[in-house]
């Protein structure tokens, strides 16, 4: 089975054609070249659309807003907004955080945060990494001292993609002692407008500021918000992190075929495809966006199957890390000098070539690095010694 199978089976007509008669009679947002803030406001103004009209949450429980898509209806219905720019959803709820509380989170929580993330009315942060702890995040060090019905926590959190426009951040805190490892974590939902809560926007080499240090400095944290067992919260953690790897893919596998098929027009109306090595080297982008998209399938079927998409996220986000710096250092290299023109007119397509290209350095470290899912693969899939 080819990709082009996997992904325009047009296994849901009926499903497509009610999305394009959704999206004519309210048109998404361009939100190309808007500032963050303006951005993530149209960004929430189109979640809630999406929300209020059922078209949210493909993979999501129809109790919490979502679509309760089967496989083949989530191909398409990824395939068909992508044809038309949707923008994603703001914030790392629906995809990573919702998942593990549609799993873990207790009756409570999943009324209370679920259909609120899924309709853009909060966004989410992802609190994870820190300072002194990235690949190694057993090794954290934000403190959360138990007082009565409260969690004091304290500490500094790093690389965290939305803190700065962030309503809550699903975070993982020491709960245990400092050499407690991986048995010392608890899982929390922190209210980003809490007091002792700073989110200080870092400047990437894009020139954008996507990620923030969060600065944790004796925030209440609420009991009630943390989620499953105290000191039992990296099992959860473990399940964020697969959910993370696997995130997005369909979504990701139908905006490069679209991206695709927008390279293909762009060089051959510059005439750069005469050059049979051009044609070659685009070539090898096709194969690799085919093979990303039957990855992303095979992720998606297992979740649906099992509940969880497992160690093979990993090789689902290698892949698709990997892809996405060789398709934008393709797309660079055949376009030529033009494409590092980053502003004015004669920068290419509002130089999104060259942004896609900056971005794409980020692909191998986002997620867990190129490294370290080389290991879950060696170590849980092909069963190496460590
Ligand atoms: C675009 C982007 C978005 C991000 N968003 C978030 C977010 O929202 N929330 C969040 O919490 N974090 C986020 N991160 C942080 C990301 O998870 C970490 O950067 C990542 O886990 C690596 O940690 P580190 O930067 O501390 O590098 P380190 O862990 O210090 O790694 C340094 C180098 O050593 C290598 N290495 C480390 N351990 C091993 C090992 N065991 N075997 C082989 N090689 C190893 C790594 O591969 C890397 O090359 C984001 C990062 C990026 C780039």
């Amino acid at each position: 089975m080819t990709s082009e199978t996997v992904l325009h089976a047009d296994a849901d007509q009926g499903l497509r054609r009610r999305i394009r008669d959704f999206v004519a009679a309210h048109p998404p947002p361009d939100i190309r070249g808007l500032a963050r803030d303006a951005r993530t406001t149209q960004m929430q103004a189109w979640a809630a659309t999406l929300y209020d009209n059922g078209f949210a949450g493909p993979a999501w429980p129809r109790e919490f807003g979502g679509m309760e898509l089967g496989f083949a209806e989530q191909v398409a219905y990824h395939d068909e907004f992508a044809k038309f720019h949707a923008p994603g959803h703001p914030g790392n709820g629906p995809f990573i955080a919702g998942p593990t509380l549609l799993r873990y989170g207790n009756d409570d929580q999943k009324r209370r945060y679920l259909p609120a993330m899924l309709r853009g009315d909060e966004v989410w942060a992802q609190g994870f990494s820190e300072p002194g702890a990235g690949s190694d995040l057993q090794s954290l060090s934000t403190r959360a001292r138990r007082d009565g019905n409260y969690y004091i926590v304290s500490g500094t959190k790093l690389w965290s993609t939305f803190a700065d426009v962030a309503d809550m951040m699903f975070a993982l805190v020491r709960t245990g002692g400092p050499e407690t490892g991986a048995a010392g974590i608890s899982y929390l939902l922190i209210d980003m407008h809490a007091q002792g809560v700073t989110a200080r926007p870092l400047r990437d080499m894009s020139g954008h500021s996507h990620f923030c240090q969060v600065f944790l400095d004796d925030v209440r944290v609420p009991v009630a918000n943390r989620v499953g067992e105290e000191n039992k919260g990296w099992q959860l953690a473990r399940a964020t992190l697969g959910y993370e790897r696997a995130a997005r893919s369909l979504l990701h596998a139908s905006a490069y075929r679209r991206r695709m098929s927008g390279l293909v027009g762009l060089l051959k109306r510059r005439g750069a495809l005469d050059d049979p090595l051009a044609r070659d080297a685009l070539a090898r982008c096709e194969i690799d966006v085919r093979i990303m998209a039957l990855n992303a399938a095979r992720i998606v079927s297992a979740t649906e199957k099992t509940g969880t998409p497992g160690p093979a996220s990993s090789i689902t986000r290698l892949h698709q890390s990997l892809v996405e710096q060789s398709f934008y250092q393709t797309a660079v290299d055949l376009i030529g000098a033009d494409a590092l023109i980053a502003t004015g007119t004669d920068a290419v397509q509002n130089a999104r070539w060259l942004t896609g290209y900056l971005h794409s350095r980020g692909a191998t470290i986002g997620a867990g690095t190129a490294e370290v899912q080389r290991n879950t693969i060696a170590e849980q899939i092909l069963k190496l010694s460590r």
